[in-house]
């Protein structure tokens, strides 16, 4: 599902965010990525998420070269394959919980009446069927975080990337957003988390530790 092959990323102003990182992670896996902060981490989710590309080396998700690819075929791969969660949720305020999670599906090519129907779906699967109509600010913490997973797999993305999904929550709604991401893994989704909780990490299948840009 995911192959980096001696991968480099580097910023404008010298900075090398990532120094040579290798990684192979199979189908259906799920894994921690740990490290101090400013390791690269967060570097290394996004050139796996597509967001970003690499300096060099190659970057493979699903078989297919990210390097090779324009950025239309990009989105099309993002659309498709990859789900997102981040530690700041990010929904649309003022907007219903089951249209943040409708638009999840905007570049997915699905009709408007299909979108809320699957996003339907996708809240009850993650606990919140008493809440599509409810707006961000009217959800605490761990909901907001539940839509976004919600959002993140309406579309049955086969990898899903969380970066620091509890770090923003408290400790029993952060066990509830990690049993979600466990119970997709369950179901054969590759779910690849960035934790600075050790307890987390420790309960996943794999990790993988950063350093100075290297994985150690
Ligand atoms: P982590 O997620 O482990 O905290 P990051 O991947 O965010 O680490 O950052 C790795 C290094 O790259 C840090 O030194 C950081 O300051 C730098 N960095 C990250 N993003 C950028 C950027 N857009 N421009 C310049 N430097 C960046």
């Amino acid at each position: 599902m995911i192959e980096l092959k001696d991968v480099r990323k580097s910023y404008t102003g010298g900075i090398t965010a990532l120094d040579g990182v290798s990684l192979s992670v199979a189908a259906g896996e799920m894994l921690a990525i740990v490290g101090p902060s400013g390791s690269g981490k967060s570097t290394m989710l996004n050139l796996i998420g597509t967001l970003d590309r690499a300096t060099s080396g190659t970057v493979e998700i699903a078989g297919l070269d990210v390097g090779a690819l324009d950025d239309d075929r990009l989105s099309r791969l993002r659309a498709r394959t990859i789900g997102f969660v981040f530690q700041q949720f990010h929904l649309a305020a003022g907007v219903s919980a089951l249209d943040n999670v409708a638009d999840g599906l905007l570049y997915a090519g699905v009709p408007a009446a299909e979108r809320r129907r699957r996003a339907r779906l996708a809240l009850e699967r993650v606990g919140l069927a008493h809440r599509v109509t409810h707006r961000p600010h009217q959800l605490s913490g761990g909901e907001r975080q539940r839509v976004a997973v919600a959002r993140a797999i309406v579309g049955a993305p086969s990898l899903l990337l969380a970066d620091e999904p509890t770090g923003n929550l408290d400790t029993a709604a952060g066990a509830a957003v990690l049993s979600l991401l466990r119970d997709l893994h369950a179901d054969g989704t590759t779910v690849v988390v960035i934790t600075h909780d050790r307890d987390i990490a420790a309960a996943l299948p794999r990790r993988v530790q950063m350093r100075d840009g290297r994985i150690r």
